[in-house]
């Protein structure tokens, strides 16, 4: 995405100026795999549920302002109040929220990279200082002490389990010492949460844990990314807080009915995550196999629905398998602690297919 112009450097608050816009580099492609959607068709029933849902909805009124009905059926999911969901247009809006209202000029959050490049986007557009302790360049774990000691030091904390692009999960346990640790806010992203081992969740931590914010969203398990629905579960005095700052009709009302539907109808969704597991683990082998005999090539496994990938050549076969295979992944080779990586979401059987059919011929020439 194009720098700012120069006339824009200088008339943009002075901080801004040297701000890089998040790139999420796409190309319209036959097979789309660079953005961790769902790309299962949404079951039938549910479907046919959210289009009365939609057509049943009024457009000349405007939206209830904290998505009653919704944030009342996200709260029975969770089995917590109502007052401790909020939800927004996106978890992107959220971690905005997030960083505006508890960051700022003077306000450090520590990071803990590889992870979601907006978390570092939306901290520079909040003036809130960053310090990043990274994960092991191997195993993408991360050095529990040293992000401890770091925490005692941060006013906010964000972690993502499991983690975008590395697919590692963190330990509840390691959580709740994050929020010992802590005297701010610790926020912990399960964007990706449904497709992780039971158990994952950092959910029952809620009850003991005063500081923890826990990010959602529909976008990934639930199939709806073009709504823009997340939210966040917390206690009730940080939900007042990002109440207080949002905008008041973020959330519209085809989002709020769509996104109702969603939850009211969280089991149609289990046989799809089920089934995107399963072709993780196939896609997992088969990458493993035809990366087999290639000097430095690693395959991490996964909780999300994706994977990432160290390839000889990684921007040269992202290049390809785009412009001659009309397949798009994610090309993270040239960010930092990534260096050769691709990451693949999971995508359909046919979809997998055609990108491992696809990278076994770019693999070998590479390799030849
Ligand atoms: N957190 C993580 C880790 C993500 O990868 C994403 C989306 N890529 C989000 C939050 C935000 O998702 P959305 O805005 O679609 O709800």
């Amino acid at each position: 995405m194009a720098a700012l112009s120069d006339r824009m450097r200088a008339l943009v608050q002075p901080r801004l100026a040297d701000f890089e816009p998040y790139d999420p580099a796409f190309t319209p492609t036959r097979i789309n795999l660079s953005a961790n959607e769902n790309t299962y068709p949404m079951p039938a029933a549910v479907r046919a549920e959210l289009d009365r849902a939609l057509a049943a909805t009024p457009l000349n009124r405007y939206p209830d302002p904290m998505s009653g009905e919704l944030r009342a059926a996200i709260a029975e999911r969770h089995g917590v109040e109502p007052r401790q969901v909020c939800v927004g247009n996106g978890g992107d809006e959220l971690l905005f929220n997030f960083l505006f209202a508890f960051g700022g000029a003077g306000r450090t959050l520590l990071n803990l990279p590889p992870a979601f490049s907006e978390y570092e986007l939306f901290a520079q557009m909040t003036e809130t200082a960053v310090v990043n302790v990274w994960r092991d360049p191997a195993t993408f774990e991360i050095p529990e002490d040293e992000a401890l000691a770091a925490a005692a030091e941060a006013d906010l904390v964000i972690v993502t389990s499991p983690n975008n692009p590395t697919g590692n999960l963190i330990a509840p346990e390691f959580a709740e010492r994050l929020c010992a640790a802590c005297r701010g806010l610790v926020m912990v992203d399960e964007a990706y949460i449904e497709f992780a081992r039971p158990g994952a969740s950092v959910q029952p931590l809620l009850e003991r844990c005063p500081n923890l914010v826990i990010l959602h969203t529909l976008s990934k398990a639930f199939g709806e990314a073009g709504i823009r629905c997340g939210y966040v579960l917390a206690t009730a005095d940080v939900i007042d807080v990002f109440a207080a700052v949002r905008q008041i009709y973020s959330v519209n009302v085809l989002t709020q009915a769509a996104g109702l539907v969603a939850i009211r109808e969280r089991a149609a969704f289990a046989p799809v995550v089920e089934k995107i597991r399963a072709e993780r683990a196939r896609m997992l082998a088969g990458l493993e196999g035809l990366t087999a005999g290639a000097i430095g090539a690693v395959v991490w496994p996964s909780e999300g629905n994706f994977l990432l990938v160290r390839l000889p050549g990684a921007a040269e076969i992202r290049r390809r398998l785009r412009d001659d295979y009309d397949i798009l992944v994610r090309d993270f080779s040239a960010a930092p602690g990534l260096a050769g990586c691709l990451r693949i979401t999971v995508g359909t059987p046919e979809e997998n297919d055609a990108v491992l059919r696809a990278l076994t011929d770019l693999v070998k020439g590479e390799t030849r």
